[in-house]
């Protein structure tokens, strides 16, 4: 849910109103989705604005770009433009969107194939005020899309393009009448959902699908720790859909949607068909963890002044 922006933005090195920005449609990033970009949200702490694992989401968008053979500038860099794109639109929380993509700006050097070796790289920051979906828990779908196979592309790396198959996915649930969908991978294990990961918790054991088909959540890495805390145990597995929706509880994770109870599966009830208390114990305690009230992860959060 994305409110209106306050309207700076920084593209292709400058600073500037957000209607200023510009990239041409003949160009690699919006023809092919030949682009790369995360998705990093920032909280209002104590110690003032404050990015969440800033350092993990610039090295997986690093890892991205490296996948597609895209320059983008060092970490360094990326991260001090943010910091001064927050101060410069006086934000106290939101969420930051880095996309970097193939592309050419010159009439005389556009690129309409899939080489990429004379492109240049274009680039866009831009902040977004955000708020948390106020729903308790989500209805959700098994999708009959399969998520986009390790075999076809790397799906270790956050690209545009393959949110072609998030987007149908979504698309499908949203129209037959639920809130999101969980796919399946190609050997028929859960995998995750459009744009988070998934977890199941029985008998106080975490559950949730092993790297290799999915895309290595930040969040899905903060619940693994946070979890040990609360003493829970954690198991990465292949796991199939029945296993979930014969669990005590079912949650997905990610940026955008922090920590999020399933309710139901396919129409199948999970544990009490609402929020479970494994799952209100996380989404708590990340909420601390995020907002800086938590000194074990103050290390977490980078300060934006
Ligand atoms: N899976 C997919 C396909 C995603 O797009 C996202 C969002 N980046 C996630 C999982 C969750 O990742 P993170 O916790 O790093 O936001």
């Amino acid at each position: 849910m994305v409110e209106k922006s306050r309207g700076i933005i920084w593209s292709n090195g400058q600073f500037m109103p957000w209607e200023e920005a510009k990239t041409h449609p003949i160009s690699q990033g919006p023809q092919y989705g030949l682009g790369v970009f995360e998705g990093i949200r920032f909280y209002n702490t104590a110690r003032g604005p404050a990015i969440f694992r800033l350092r993990e989401h610039l090295e997986r968008l690093h890892h991205s770009a490296q996948v597609l053979r895209l320059a983008i500038p060092p970490l360094g860099e990326i991260e001090a433009i943010i910091k001064e794109l927050i101060r410069r639109n006086g934000m106290q929380e939101g969420y930051i969107r880095p996309y970097f993509f193939h592309g050419h700006l010159e009439y005389g050097k556009a690129k309409i194939g899939l080489n990429v070796q004379d492109s240049q790289t274009e680039s866009v920051i831009a902040v977004l005020p955000w708020k948390n979906d106020p729903q308790e828990f989500l209805r959700v779908k098994v999708s009959s899309y399969r998520r986009i196979d390790p075999r076809s592309t790397d799906v270790s790396a956050k690209i545009a393009g393959h949110y072609v198959n998030s987007f149908l996915a979504r698309l499908e649930a949203g129209e037959t009448g639920f809130d999101e969908t969980i796919l399946l991978d190609q050997k028929g294990y859960v995998a995750e959902a459009s744009v988070e990961n998934v977890f199941a918790v029985k008998d106080r054991v975490l559950y949730t699908p092993n790297l290799g088909t999915i895309l290595p959540g930040i969040t899905r890495d903060s619940v693994i720790i946070l979890a040990k805390d609360l003493d829970f145990k954690v198991r990465e597995k292949n796991l199939r859909i029945k296993f979930f929706k014969k669990a005590d509880e079912v949650f997905l994770c990610g940026t955008a949607m922090e920590i999020l109870a399933v309710g139901e599966i396919d129409g199948v009830a999970i544990g009490n068909g609402r929020q479970g208390d494994a799952t209100k114990q996380l989404a708590r305690l990340y909420r601390a963890v995020v907002e800086g009230r938590v000194e074990q992860y103050l290390h977490w959060l980078t300060s934006v002044n």
